[in-house]
This record gives C-alpha cells, structure tokens and sequence, in this order.
C-alpha cells in the first residue's frame, strides 16, 4: 500500500489509461460493450463532473486572486494584453501550420466516392444538430457574441461552466474593483485567497481518483467506437495529417518557443513536466477539466509565479485553443479537397481569421469545436454536411487536439510571465 503511494500520480494516471484500453479492447471482443456502459463507464462520469464542478470556483476565485495579485489596473492591463497577443499569434502560427501540412500530404485526393456516400448517411442527423445549434448562435447580429460576454445575472453567470468567458469578465471587474477598494476590501482578499486554498485542496481530492476515473473514459471510449475502424482506415490519411500537425505544434513549436522566449528553463524538463497534464487533457477530451492540474503544474513545476499562473491559464483555457484552430483549418481544407471545392487564397485567408477568431468560442469540452466548425466552413461557402466526413474520427483527434491546446496556455504563460516584475511572495 505504502508502495503504492510513493507511484507518481502521472505514472498511475498513464496505468490507469493503458489498463483502460486493453480493457475495452477485450470487453468489445467478446460483446460486453452493454456491461462497459452500464457499470464502468459511470465511474468516468463521476470524475468528469467532480472536475467540471471545481472549474468555476477555480476560474473565479483563482482569477479575482491573480488581478488583485498585480497590484495595480495598468501592470494588469499590461500582462492581459500580451498575453491575448501571445495567444492570437501563436493560433495563427498554429493555423499557418496546420495549412502547410494538409497542402502538403493532399488527405483529401484519396477517399472515394463510396465512403463519402456512406458517411453522409451514418453522420446526417449529427450533423443536422451540429448545424441547428449553429445557426441558433448565428441568429443576432454581428455584435451579438461581444454583447453575450457580459453577464445580465451574476448568479445565471455562475449556473452554467459554458458561461466561462461571462465569469472570466466578472472576475476581473470583481478583482479590479478589490485593488481599488484598497485596504477596505481586505477581509474579501482574504476570503478569496482562503476560498482559492479550498478549492485547490479539492482538486488535490479528485485527483486521487485520477486513474480509476481515465481508465472507465479510455475503456468507455473504446467500446463506444469499436464500430468505426472501417471510418478510421478510411480517413486514415486525413488523421495522420492532423496528428502530425499537432505533434509539431505540441513538441515543436511550443519547446521553441519555450527555448527562445524562455531562456532559463529547460526544454527538455518542459515536454517531461508537461506529460501529466497532457495525459489527463488526452483522456478527458476537455481542456476546462485539465485546467486545475494544468494550474498547479504550470506553477509548482514549471516555475510561472502564482499570480501569472492564476490569471493567464483560466483566461487562456477558454480562449486559446491552438490545437483546435489547426484542426479547423485541415478539417476545412481537406472537405473543401473531397467534395471537389478549390480554395482561393482569399478564402484561405478567411479560413485563418475565423479559426482563429472562433477558438474564442469554443468551449473547452469533449467535441466542442464542431458547432464551430459549422461556421468556419460556411464563412468560406462550404457546405456544412461536410462535416459528415470527419465525424467519424473526431473523438480520437478531440483528444489530441486538446493536449494541444493546454499545452498551449502553459507555454503562453512562461512567455508572460518572464515579463512579470515578481516579489518574492510570487
Ligand atoms: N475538446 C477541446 C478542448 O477541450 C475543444 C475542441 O477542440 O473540441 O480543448
């Protein structure tokens, strides 16, 4: 037991991955997929709802902790903007290299005629809701998503986790209003630097349970998806062509990254340190549900000060989502390829602003980005049905893609924080 202990909880959590996937591979061999469903897959559940019920609290007391940690309205105003600047550039790069590879290797000259029939069949009525939802959004005006970040209701705010950027809003006025409250809101900063200890000490909780709840999500997810090997041998190339992009992004761009902008912190220790976080963002599938260890490993292991960390991941979580903008971008290209649609340079460049514009949009769970994706492909006249191609293999490229998009915030907030005057209390 005591042996047991000592493990690292990243070696556990990739235990409890591997011993998932055998098992759903040998509970899908010999037909108990039902009794997966019925009594394994539940335990994923738990620990995918105790996440997503810390990640409010965590947004919100961990972001009005870190702008009243800076100090002063125009330091703040400062890290904000690089970062938001950080985060545009490096979705463009992201975008400009997801491109590049779907240019390159062409996924789309190889699927015939008889799979894109079949899999407009399978995937119809997914895709009829992913649009329906779509054109719900679509339906105001132009300003109507800038008008939806401000909250009308505190309370209606906090009700929901697809509120996250309403609360990201809150939180800095509540945290901008606590600096200039000054001494007066003292006992408030106490309260929120205790609550945010709380919160943190029950992320510690869940975590324990790590291994037990990504091995019932890895074996759920096999089991659901043992039907579709034909759609994966069938859009074999086009998810080679995302993978690799992805890996570039992930152990590529983001290690030179951290190798120019972040001198004095080793490469190597950045993509080993990393691995927790990018295991639970694998198995997950949702960057908002990694984004407690992901705080705690940017912080404790990657030495970013507390005060960077608490604001730079909760905002970079909702709106940074490179992996999913590289995504969109060969997603779209590679539909455009199959159904026989040529690209112009112009639509290629709408292609790069709205995906990186909609990451924004995004939410960070499990397939968030297919309602957006709806919108990229009708920003460029492509038609959405298209989306029936690669519904098939979302769900393993929804995992890889997350790992991207944490790893992502994580890298934005070195790059912040090396511009961050810190005190020793940082
Ligand atoms: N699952 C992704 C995330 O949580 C979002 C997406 O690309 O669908 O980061």
């Amino acid at each position: 037991m005591r042996k047991l202990k000592s493990i690292p909880l990243y070696v556990k959590i990739l235990a409890g991955m591997f011993l998932g996937i055998i098992f759903g591979l040998v509970a899908s061999k010999i037909g108990c997929n039902q009794q997966v469903e019925d009594w394994i897959a539940p335990f994923g559940d738990i620990f995918m709802n105790m996440l997503r019920c810390v990640a409010i609290p965590l947004v919100f007391f961990s972001l009005i902790g870190g702008v009243t940690a800076v100090g002063n309205v125009s330091s703040l105003s400062q890290i904000g903007i690089r970062a938001i600047v950080l985060y545009v550039l490096t979705t463009v790069c992201a975008v400009g290299i997801g491109l590049a590879i779907v240019y390159t290797i062409h996924p789309g000259s190889v699927v015939d005629q008889s799979t894109i029939e079949s899999m407009k069949q399978i995937y119809s009525s997914a895709v009829d809701k992913a649009v329906d939802s779509s054109s719900q959004n679509s339906s105001s005006g132009p300003l109507q998503p800038l008008v939806d970040i401000f909250p009308q209701n505190f309370f209606g705010a906090m009700g929901s986790n697809s509120n996250m950027l309403q609360i990201i809003v809150l939180a800095i006025f509540v945290g901008i209003a606590t600096i200039m409250a000054g001494e007066k809101a003292r006992a408030f900063s106490d309260f929120i630097s205790s609550a945010n200890e709380m919160t943190i000490k029950v992320i510690d909780i869940i975590m324990m349970f790590a291994p037990v709840g990504v091995f019932a999500l890895m074996a759920q997810m096999i089991v659901e998806n043992s039907g579709s090997a034909d759609v994966l041998a069938a859009l074999g190339l086009y998810m080679i062509t995302v993978l690799l992009g992805l890996a570039i992004l992930i152990w590529g761009f983001y290690p030179l990254l951290v190798k120019l902008f972040v001198r004095n912190f080793p490469v190597r220790e950045f993509i080993r340190k990393m691995l927790p976080v990018q295991i639970l963002a694998f198995t997950t599938s949702s960057s908002s549900a990694t984004l407690p260890l992901n705080m705690e490993v940017t912080c404790r292991d990657l030495k970013v000060s507390r005060k960077t960390t608490s604001f730079v991941l909760p905002v970079g979580m909702t709106i940074n989502m490179n992996g999913t903008s590289l995504y969109q971008a060969i997603g779209a290209v590679f539909i455009a390829e199959v159904l026989g649609f040529d690209l112009s340079f112009s639509q290629l460049l709408i292609i790069v602003l709205t995906t990186t514009i909609s990451a924004i949009g995004t939410p960070g769970i499990p397939g968030g980005s297919i309602v957006i994706l709806v919108m990229v492909l009708t920003s460029v006249g492509l038609p959405p049905e298209g989306l029936a191609l690669i519904m098939g293999v979302d769900r393993p490229l929804d995992m890889a893609r997350t790992i991207a998009n944490v790893t992502g915030d994580a890298t934005v907030a070195m790059m912040v924080d090396k511009h961050v005057p810190h005190t020793d209390e940082d």
